[in-house]
């Protein structure tokens, strides 16, 4: 039986990449199991693209190693192009070039392309025709690189911030084909800064942050390794917060933010939430508005850095 490592799409250990005298990847170790959705998710200047590049054969590294479907990046770029799509954050594109023909060309280069007029059509790219490159708007930049990464029916597929900047259109109608990817078995590696990306798409995520993976786990995991969560309700200002507190279980917080509006802190399960709604009826309290608010992804690196994700 091979091992988790060895049947990886893409294994990177320790990986360290430098800009002169700036560290931009600092020890990173990342394993993307095959088939399945990935996300990279990190603030600006986290590594991210670094490490995308790297593992597309862009950059060398300057320690650690970089193994992408078993094969070395730079060394094995011959035989691993036709099997990757790589979807560059500044295009990578002829200028001058023809939208759909650039496309058309790409997609004869493979055995089994995906139907380009299909592709175009759903990412809103029929329009397109015989224009420029140069002269299509950002949107439609990007939706062509999205397409040239994909035409070619890669095995794996890196997408570097796939829907910075796109219309809430066109983002939907990029996640879907991302999902219909993930359901004929590509194994899609993406660099987001969006949340509800990672948390709508992702069976994987990996945290990035000075140059490292600080975290990675499925987005459930993620959110449940914290277990606290909060509950959210309003009533009458100035409950008797002492005496609820007395009723909870020990090491939940529940805090009065903003007259009216409450917040129970912890370990949140229906066990908690019986004895709030109890300590509710027995007070003559009627809890507004009451729900439970699971930690997001965005919570959960708050809490492991400090720091927001989009700081
Ligand atoms: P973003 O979300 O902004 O795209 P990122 O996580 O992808 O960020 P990188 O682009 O990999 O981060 O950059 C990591 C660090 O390396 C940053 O501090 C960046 O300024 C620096 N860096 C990246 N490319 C170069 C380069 N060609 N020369 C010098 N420094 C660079």
């Amino acid at each position: 039986m091979q091992s988790e490592a060895a049947d990886a799409a893409v294994r990177v250990a320790g990986l360290v990449k430098r800009y002169g005298d700036k560290t931009a990847v600092n020890g990173l170790d990342l394993t993307v199991r095959r088939g399945g959705v990935t996300a990279v998710l990190g603030p600006n200047g986290a590594g991210k693209t670094t490490t995308i590049e790297t593992c597309e054969g862009y950059r060398r590294p300057d320690a650690g190693t970089v193994r992408v479907l078993g094969l070395d990046p730079v060394a094995d770029a011959a035989k691993l192009r036709p099997r990757i799509g790589v979807m560059l954050q500044s295009g990578g594109i002829y200028p001058g070039a023809r939208a759909l023909e650039m496309l058309r060309h790409t997609a004869k280069l493979h055995a089994h392309p995906l139907d380009v007029d299909d592709l175009a059509g759903r990412l809103g790219l029929d329009s397109c025709g015989r224009t420029n490159y140069r002269r299509l708007s950002g949107g439609q930049q990007q939706r062509l690189a999205l397409a040239m990464a994909v035409v070619g029916r890669p095995e794996l597929v890196f997408l570097d911030e796939p829907t910075a900047g796109l219309d809430p259109h066109a983002r939907r109608a990029t996640w879907e084909l991302i999902r219909d990817l993930r359901t004929d078995g590509v194994t899609v590696v993406l660099t987001t800064h969006h949340m509800d990306e990672a948390e709508q798409l992702a069976d994987h995520v990996a945290f990035v942050d000075g140059g490292r993976v600080i975290a990675q786990g499925s987005p459930d995991e993620l959110c449940r390794s914290d277990a606290k969560n909060t509950v959210r309700f309003h009533a009458h200002p100035g409950l008797d917060l002492d005496s609820l507190l007395k009723a909870l279980p020990d090491g939940t917080a529940a805090t009065e933010p903003t007259p009216g509006s409450y917040l129970v802190e912890g370990s949140v399960d229906p066990q908690l939430l019986a004895t709030l709604t109890s300590w509710c009826a027995q007070s003559g309290v009627m809890p507004e508005r009451l729900a439970v608010e699971r930690h997001t992804l965005e919570d959960v690196f708050l809490e492991l850095t400090g720091r927001d994700l989009r700081a």
